[in-house]
């Protein structure tokens, strides 16, 4: 069976500061269909936003966003957990950062935990470990945090999940008659320098950690689908039926 990377960015998974509760459960019952074709490795957002239904910090202090993520992490999972119980799809969560995938030895170590996972029906929810680490070993983002896992696991596909249909020729957000490009095969390397422009307060990725994300996977001939989280009918179509309806493919060109 073929890996796929499936990455929830927090403007899917939280509304309102709180667990999305009805999203997140569409997204758990487009993973449990995929595990019938796929090994599914998920990595989520949202801990930080999980963390303010209960702690009021400041989410934009160092420090109050670690505690926000520390105390957001179990509530995030127990969520899941109670929501693939229902498709008895065990989980287990997967804390990485940035270091991590700087030395040969832990990519091998995380990379046998994940293999062990999979081997064995268990889905791993990696998430970005920002409570212990420097912000020099973040990424700060999961766009890019899944496209290394992508890579370092032997996916073939990333798909991320966000609050809009795929990649436009400008903000669709603030551009009425923005044109959404169906496929890309190469990332003009000045994108990548622009400043990021989450749509969500708790957002950190904005569509230039998606263009970094892409461009890693292009560069390593992998391939990378961003599509709509909220409606996930262009990410079954295309994951299920092999019908390219909306999203936008990044891949090497054929
Ligand atoms: P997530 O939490 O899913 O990672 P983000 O808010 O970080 O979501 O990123 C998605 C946002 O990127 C969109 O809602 C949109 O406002 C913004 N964006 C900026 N430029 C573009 C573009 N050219 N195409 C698509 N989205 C864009």
């Amino acid at each position: 069976m073929k890996r796929v990377v499936v990455k929830v960015g927090t403007a899917v998974l939280t509304q309102n500061n709180e667990i999305a509760k009805v999203r997140m459960l569409n997204l758990v019952t487009l993973i449990a269909k995929l595990r019938t074709r796929y090994k599914v490795i998920l990595v989520t957002s949202g801990a930080v936003a999980a963390g303010y239904s209960t702690l009021k910090l400041d989410k934009r202090k160092q420090i109050g966003k670690r505690a926000l993520a520390a105390a957001g992490q179990p509530i995030l999972m127990t969520a899941y957990k109670n929501k693939f119980d229902i498709y008895d799809i065990p989980t287990a969560q997967i804390l990485l950062t940035e270091d991590d995938f700087d030395s040969g030895k832990r990519v091998t170590m995380f990379q046998e935990i994940i293999d062990a996972h999979l081997d064995n029906g268990i889905l791993p929810i990696i998430n970005e470990n920002d409570i212990s680490s420097t912000p020099e070993q973040l990424f700060g983002d999961n766009d890019q945090l899944s496209a290394n896992v992508a890579h370092a696991t032997g996916a073939e596909l990333l798909v991320i999940l966000s609050d809009i249909d795929g990649y436009y020729d400008k903000n669709p957000q603030e551009n009425k008659d923005a044109k959404i490009y169906k496929i890309i095969n190469e990332i003009p390397q000045d994108l990548l320098f622009d400043e990021s422009t989450p749509n969500n307060e708790f957002a950190t990725g904005g569509i230039v950690t998606k263009l970094k994300a892409a461009d890693f996977l292009i560069k390593k001939g992998l391939k990378m689908f961003l599509c709509n989280g909220f409606d996930l009918s262009a990410a079954e179509s295309y994951l299920l039926q092999d019908k390219h309806t909306l999203g936008t493919i990044f891949e090497v060109k054929k």
